[in-house]
């Protein structure tokens, strides 16, 4: 149904990743997924992305005849655009060889300069195309200089007169800081390098400048939005965020339910929904058999999914792994990321290979599966801005045992807390011993079957659409038109 409130927007999305054409963790998955749902709310969504070697590789897409060369500095780039239509979308390719014909799709050392040409780029054929956004929806510190860029440089340009910016954070610890000299190649005024705008310890930080300019700041959970003000989560940025609180909201990601959905998804092994979920545990005895783990139904199966980094918290996991085993439990774990965190889990699935099993890699099949197999969905994150892992989980029918932090605590329901709503564990001590205590009451309620199964049910039913959050960006948008008016 559209509803469009009487007034259609036209929106535009900037990114680095958007799924399905570039994944690396949750920011692809809200790219694929909000931009669809506001279209399907009858507004006019597009999406621009670089056209990455994955992209090309896979997907089909349409040459447009909109070129252009970008100075960078004092390099120049030919820049084209290709798009592709899906989901009620457009999604517009910044083809740039250069700068995004590689293997990986971030970590090069000259990161700061290829995004640097993604925005300037985009902007430009957004121009020559002659389609004026309402707003501009920049997410994190790679699209983070579009609202500067749109407030200093491109303030006298008719064309971006009056268009809003909204920048969403969704990881505060990837600031995008790189020397004072990229300033100048985005082309932003000299005086932007100050400390209260865009200088941060003698260099000049992305997504400073990004608080600093958007007409609206979002962030991904209401929890988030509070724990980046303070000097414990907020990475350096905390007093520059309660600087610019007035303009910070968070809002909720949401999943794709169709995209992950126990009743259709095809990677599973044994379809099921809510009203029959002990077909679940056939996917749980087939997976555990694939991974050559010892069968037992009785056992707790335990996934982690996620990527390997110090903010996940999976030194808790490798310190307490004898624990978790002597629980009765078998742990599955699928990620990549820092060497000593996967060196760590490998040696321990060495040692039990029967109860761990340790894949070192990023595959949406096996993620799957893990989320139909497993009965219990371990995230001990240290921080977590909203976190999808665990919703996808409950989805899923995986009971979640996380941390209480960001959106893991606005999404899960404590059942130590409200044993008649709740939807998981949540603890609060980053420390080995709260965790096993989660889990430990985790695993203790998975041994009552009835009780077991009313908890599982009651994650499976959570709403997780997008249909409050995607509102929610609609407020937000309008707010910043209002004020870049
Ligand atoms: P983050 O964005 O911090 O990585 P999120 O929980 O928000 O964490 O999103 C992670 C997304 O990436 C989820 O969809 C999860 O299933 C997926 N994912 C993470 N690691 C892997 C992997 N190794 N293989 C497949 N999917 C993965």
């Amino acid at each position: 149904m559209k509803e469009t409130n009487g007034e259609k927007l036209s929106i535009l999305f900037m990114t680095a990743e958007a799924w399905p054409y570039a994944k690396v963790g949750g920011l692809g998955d809200v790219m694929g997924s909000l931009p669809p749902a506001l279209a399907a709310l009858g507004h006019d969504v597009t999406v621009a992305m670089p056209f990455y070697r994955s992209v090309w590789k896979k997907y089909k897409t349409q040459q447009t005849d909109l070129r252009a060369w970008v100075l960078v500095g004092d390099r120049p780039h030919n820049v084209m655009m290709r798009k592709v239509k899906r989901s009620g979308v457009t999604f517009y390719f910044l083809d740039s060889p250069f700068a995004f014909d590689r293997e990986n799709i971030y970590n090069h050392p000259d990161d700061g300069e290829r995004f640097i040409t993604f925005c300037l780029g985009t902007l430009r054929l957004i121009k020559a195309m002659g389609q004026r956004p309402d707003v501009i929806h920049c997410n994190d510190w790679q699209t983070a200089l579009v609202p500067a860029l749109l407030k200093t440089t491109l303030a006298g340009d008719p064309f971006f007169k009056d268009v809003a910016s909204v920048f969403s954070i969704h990881n505060l610890a990837y600031q995008g800081v790189f020397p004072y000299e990229y300033l100048h190649y985005a082309g932003l005024p000299g005086e932007e390098f100050h400390y209260s705008r865009s200088e941060f310890y003698g260099q000049l930080n992305f997504m400073k400048t990004g608080i600093t300019h958007a007409d609206v700041i979002t962030t991904v959970s209401p929890s988030y939005a509070e724990e980046i003000q303070t000097p414990e989560y907020g990475e350096k940025l905390d007093g520059h965020l309660r600087a610019h609180s007035g303009r910070l909201a968070g809002i909720l990601n949401g999943i794709d339910t169709k995209k992950f959905n126990p009743a259709t998804d095809k990677n599973i092994f044994a379809k099921y929904s809510a009203t029959d979920p002990s077909i679940k545990y056939a996917n749980k005895a087939k997976l555990m058999r694939l991974l050559g783990l010892e069968e037992g139904e009785n056992a707790p199966f335990v996934g982690i999914i996620s990527r390997l980094t110090w903010q996940k918290g999976l030194d808790l996991v490798a310190a307490s792994i004898e624990r978790i085993l002597e629980l009765g439990a078998k742990l599955v774990v699928l990620g990549t990321g820092d060497a000593e965190i996967e060196y760590r889990l490998t040696y321990m699935a060495k040692k039990h290979p029967k109860e761990i099993s340790v894949n070192l890699k990023f595959d949406e099949k096996l993620a799957n599966r893990i989320y139909a197999a497993s009965d219990i969905f371990l995230m001990p994150s240290r921080f977590e801005p909203c976190g999808l892992g665990q919703m996808i989980a409950m989805r899923y029918g995986s009971i979640p045992v996380a941390r209480a932090t960001g959106g893991l605590a606005d999404t899960i329901v404590d059942i130590a807390g409200d044993p008649d709503n709740g939807t998981g564990w949540l603890f609060h001590d980053y420390s080995a011993d709260a965790l096993m205590e989660a889990l430990g009451a985790a695993v203790k309620a998975c041994a009552d079957e009835t009780r077991w199964r009313e908890i599982v049910l009651r994650a499976m039913r959570r709403d997780f659409t997008w249909d409050t959050s995607s509102r929610e960006y609609l407020a937000a948008y309008r707010k910043a038109m209002e004020r870049s008016d």
